[in-house]
């Protein structure tokens, strides 16, 4: 099949090696292409597809049942199946890069301005934001997203193209690029957002404007990238903190860190389902991505934009459901 425009349906695509595993068979004897094959099948047998995120309008259009799915391994293989080639909006898998990329430049400090717990509530609710006096739950939801961008454009001058270029150093994929049509339409209709970064100021726990932290926040959940650039990217978290070059972005114990709060917070209200089911570290978007880590393995992303309640890939979960339950991939 034609594996940058062909259907999920359509049938295998290829797995690349560009770091000497070819025919997707790896040096473990693993066939990772026929797993993803066999993922995916399963995915798409299901009957439920869920529902496009409608509330960023320039999302709406997408076709809940399209489907793709990368892993990219440590040593340097690359497999995909369906359309895993497709650049999608990564929305809040964006919030990965922006912690590991604000810990990295500025720091623990970034912990004493916002949690890390789950917080039992959805993603862009404002009431718990009052109980805890502007110190948000956690770096995932957007108010501790907004947080985690405010420290990183405080640190580096350009967030989102801090986390841009990060991901086109990460994937070697130069054209990884914010949509600005997706930014544009999540500013118009942001009024929840800019009333958390707002109340978020009031408590002192911004240092930049709002104005600009809300663009800088936009415009890195825009950034529009494939299941392979993701896939790609989250090697350094499967390597311990190590880069695509071999150079350190995160301590180990970072590393671990960061892993640990995509456990437990990555994934929307749906944390506990998604460590039940899949038993990785992940994050989620409501774009239809979830990137998720499989520690001194490789990182899978998956994409499929119709969305459960929780805001997750219902195709996506799923797959990876029945990926990690054949394999025995996972942390657990
Ligand atoms: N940019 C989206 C928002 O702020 C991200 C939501 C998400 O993917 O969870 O609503």
């Amino acid at each position: 099949m034609d594996a940058d425009t062909g259907r999920a349906t359509a049938g295998r695509t290829t797995g690349e090696a560009p770091g000497g595993v070819s025919g997707g068979v790896s040096a473990g004897g693993e066939d990772h292409q026929r797993l993803l094959e066999e993922a995916m099948a399963a995915a798409l047998a299901l009957p439920a597809r869920g529902r496009s995120a409608d509330y960023i309008p320039a999302l709406a259009c997408a076709d809940p049942g399209a489907f793709g799915m990368a892993l990219a391994t440590v040593d340097g293989g690359l497999y995909g199946v369906g359309e895993w080639r497709r650049p999608f909006s990564i929305q809040s898998v964006s919030k990965l890069f922006t912690l590991a990329l604000a810990l990295a430049e500025g720091g623990d400090s970034l912990w004493q301005r916002v949690g890390r717990e789950p917080s039992g509530n959805p993603f862009n609710s404002l009431v718990q934001l009052e109980s805890e006096q502007g110190i948000p739950r956690n770096p995932f939801i957007n108010a501790g997203a907004l947080v985690a961008t405010d420290r990183l454009l405080e640190l580096t001058g350009d967030a989102a193209g801090a986390v841009r270029d990060f991901l086109r150093a990460e994937s070697g994929n130069p054209d990884i690029t914010t949509d600005d049509s997706v930014a544009a339409s999540e500013a118009r209709h942001g009024h929840r957002n800019a009333a958390l970064a707002h109340f978020i100021a009031s408590y002192g726990n911004l240092r930049n404007p709002v104005d600009s932290v809300l663009a800088h926040y936009y415009a890195h959940c825009a950034i529009s990238a494939s299941c392979a650039d993701l896939a790609l990217v989250g090697r350094f978290l499967a390597r311990h903190g190590l880069r695509a070059d071999g150079s350190r972005l995160l301590t180990r114990s970072e590393a671990k860190r960061v892993n640990a709060v995509l456990l437990t917070c990555g994934t929307y209200d749906a944390a506990g389902d998604f460590a039940y089911r899949v038993g990785l570290p992940g994050k989620s978007g409501v774009g239809g991505g979830i990137l998720t880590v499989i520690p001194g393995r490789g990182a899978l992303c998956v994409w499929s934009p119709g969305l459960d309640r929780a805001g997750n890939s219902v195709l996506g979960v799923a797959a990876l459901d029945a990926l990690t339950t054949a394999t025995g991939w996972s942390i657990f």
